[in-house]
């Protein structure tokens, strides 16, 4: 744990420091990545209570987040958008914000467009909505989307459809510092390899002891976890935490 003014880090690496900022299954998952050597952040998934989250922290944080990286549709992952958009448009915002998702996600897609439509030219600030197959680099971070394995409800009317879901490697440095965040996954092979060598690793560890083909046990992300340098299990259900 580092402190650097009003906000303990989670982790920090030679080129990034890690907040989580709040992450429980089915309520909300916010990290916040910040780039040492520009002081520009990365917002990994953005659900309910953002502003919350962002509020008590030194405002060049918030300010500085150039992207948005937003693994899935899920409420807890993106639930929060709309109330961040309305955040920058308030406090006079006028730099480019990007969000990053996977390719059709109709929920990212229905908020943005809802947003625009509703406050059109009081909006100061660009609004760019890039769907990632594989990778990006923006502002010196370069991006990669994995595929990962999860489902929804309710998609095309089946209970069991997989959606758009994917996890995000960042990496940036002249030593190539990386990051991996699986998003919302159930355990399949690959998954070892994006996570193995990360110099930090956000690993979902939805459930306790139950055994999942779309969200990983506690154990599994264990497991998995020791593959790379260090790591963190987010994303646990909210009565394993009391
Ligand atoms: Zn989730
Ligand atoms: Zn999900």
């Amino acid at each position: 744990m580092v402190s650097s003014k009003n906000i303990t880090w989670d982790w920090q690496g030679r080129n990034f420091y890690v907040k989580v900022l709040h992450s429980l299954a089915g309520v909300a998952t916010q990290i916040l990545v910040r780039n040492k050597d520009n002081n520009r952040c990365v917002l990994m998934d953005v659900g309910d209570g953002i502003i919350r989250d962002l509020l008590p922290l030194q405002s060049d944080l918030y300010n500085n987040i150039h992207t948005i990286l937003i693994t899935h549709g899920h409420f807890d992952h993106m639930g929060g958008l709309f109330s961040l958009l309305g955040f920058f448009r308030m406090i006079g915002r006028r730099s480019k914000l990007t969000i990053v998702c996977p390719k059709d996600v109709v929920e990212i897609k229905g908020i943005i467009q809802l947003f625009k439509k509703s406050y059109r030219d009081s909006i100061l600030y660009e609004i760019e909505l890039l769907e990632i197959s594989r990778e990006l680099v923006i502002e010196e971070l370069k991006i990669e989307a994995f595929q990962v394995q999860h489902r929804g409800s309710l998609v095309d009317g089946s209970e069991l459809s997989s959606i758009p879901a994917v996890g995000f490697i960042l990496s940036a440095g002249k030593d190539g510092e990386k990051i991996v965040y699986t998003g919302d996954t159930g355990y399949f092979e690959k998954l070892k390899d994006y996570i193995s060598n990360a110099d930090f690793a956000l690993i979902e560890g939805t459930h306790k002891d139950k055994t999942s083909s779309y969200h990983l046990s506690i154990q599994e992300a264990e497991k998995l976890g020791k593959n790379a340098k260090q790591y963190l299990i987010i994303h646990k259900t909210p009565s394993l935490e009391r």
